[in-house]
């Protein structure tokens, strides 16, 4: 590809944007007074374009941004906001229990009700995830299942897939090497070990890697999404998890399936979808309709077995729980979205639409011939920039391509369509329309044609 006309696309774009957006660019000059980056949260310096689109306001699937320009939102907060924005259900219960008392470290009717309902979508396995804690993130609740699978075990390490993400848990910073060696995954922060030290590392889909490493007998837990969704999409082969189960059951470690991506695959996420059998499940982002909400659910037995293992006077300074954890809020606002925002046929119209956005992205790559593809995965949607579909995270990582990605995600926010900045993802919402789809799918054109140009 010719880089030096890709680089003068991305200009033409960035100046189309800075034009187009004089109030963010004020609004973010501002941030850049108290806040590095001029962001609240480091991450937002990763959105295309010059400086972050401000956000005036947020509903359904769209938001305005402070410049008026309204957006089609296939990021959803990366799956905070898979609810849709703002979802009618979900206001009326916080906003009823703001006036009731916000956090008080007690719990409410909300909290069992809640727990009820994951146990009903996720304990569908055989040995029956049913016994649930609440976080504020997903983060915090793969920390706290990491833990209690130590201190219960007696075992160190963590096994965790190459190209992983499951939040900022110290433990699944880690990657291969050329050699097959656990290394710093890179741009690792201010790692406390070395990685080696706490984790083992192995291919998604390589059961004789997973077989390997858990011979060593070491391994407290097995921490995967049951499809990498962080790294692109890379599908489980027929009967890898099957595997995962069995291995794990063999070697005494815990199999941790998180859930935070994957619950798109529909209401008891691939767990339910799947008929997978988990010893621990791992939800967060969404279940809040947006407030921090997040929980981690254990089999019985593994539950009385942290139980036994924790003495009460020393239950809050042992490393698992949070203030504001289980808060009235959060617990309000999760029951209203989970019974009333993401249901069954919530989750059949957001399949739908992510088939649509699967198939016009496909139609532009079978036009243009660009040897890219795209994969599924319930109501999320990807396309990567290889010709088939990785079988694990290496070989995902090996098709990234951070400026071509940075150009078309300007070119299809200048378009009013917002893609998640860490992937070419789309997440569908219940309140997603086809008119939005296809939005992405004319603003995708038109930059295929525009990269196709670029190839010999
Ligand atoms: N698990 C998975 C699979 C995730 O993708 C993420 C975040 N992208 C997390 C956990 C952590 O979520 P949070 O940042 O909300 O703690």
């Amino acid at each position: 590809m010719d880089r030096g006309a890709l680089h003068a696309l991305h200009a033409t774009e960035t100046q189309r944007f800075v034009e187009a957006h004089p109030a963010c660019a004020r609004l973010a000059e501002a941030g850049r007074a108290h806040m590095p980056y001029g962001v609240p949260m480091s991450w937002m310096a990763k959105w295309p374009g010059p400086f972050a689109v401000h956000v005036d306001q947020a509903a359904g699937a769209h938001f305005t941004c402070a410049d008026g320009i309204e957006h089609v939102d296939l990021c959803l907060g990366d799956t905070g906001a898979m609810s849709g924005h703002a979802p009618a259900p979900t206001v009326a219960a916080i906003t009823a229990q703001a006036a009731r008392g916000i956090t008080s470290m007690l719990p409410t009717a909300d909290a069992a009700l809640v727990a009820a309902e994951l146990t009903a979508r996720f304990g569908t396995g055989a040995s029956r995830v049913e016994a649930w804690q609440f976080t504020l993130t997903a983060t915090d609740a793969n920390r706290h299942v990491l833990r209690y699978a130590r201190h219960v075990t007696g075992r160190r390490r963590v096994v965790v897939m190459d190209f992983c993400y499951h939040g900022s848990v110290d433990e699944t910073f880690a990657t291969l090497d050329a050699q097959g060696h656990v290394v710093p995954r890179r741009g690792t922060i201010g790692a406390p070990v070395p990685a080696d030290l706490t984790t083992l590392v192995v291919p998604f889909n390589d059961v004789d890697a997973l077989r390997t490493a858990l011979a060593g007998g070491d391994v407290a837990a097995v921490l995967l999404e049951p499809a990498l969704t962080n790294i692109g999409i890379v599908l489980p082969d027929d009967g890898y998890l099957d595997a995962v189960r069995a291995l794990t059951r063999e070697h005494g470690a815990w199999m941790v399936v998180d859930e935070t991506h994957t619950l798109c695959a529909g209401p008891g996420g691939c767990t339910a979808a799947w008929g997978l059998d988990p010893d621990v499940v791992v939800v967060g982002k969404t279940i809040g309709g947006g407030v921090p909400s997040a929980a981690f659910g254990l089999t019985a037995d593994l539950a009385a077995a942290v139980q036994r293992s924790v003495e009460l006077e020393d239950i809050d300074v042992g490393g698992v729980g949070g203030t504001l954890a289980g808060n009235a809020l959060s617990m309000a606002a999760t029951r209203a979205t989970l019974t009333q925002v993401l249901t069954p046929a919530a989750f059949a119209h957001m399949e739908e639409l992510a088939v649509r956005w699967t198939e016009g992205v496909q139609g532009v790559l079978s036009a243009t011939g660009l040897p890219w593809h795209v994969t599924r995965l319930g109501a999320r949607a990807e396309y990567a920039f290889s010709p088939n579909a990785p079988h694990d995270g290496a070989q995902a990582a090996a098709s990234d391509d951070f400026p071509l990605q940075q150009y078309l995600h300007l070119q299809a926010l200048n378009r009013g369509v917002l893609l998640t900045p860490f992937h070419n993802m789309a997440l569908m919402s219940p309140a997603t329309s086809a008119a939005d789809v296809d939005r992405h799918s004319a603003a995708f054109s038109e930059a295929a044609d525009a990269v196709r140009a670029l190839r010999p």
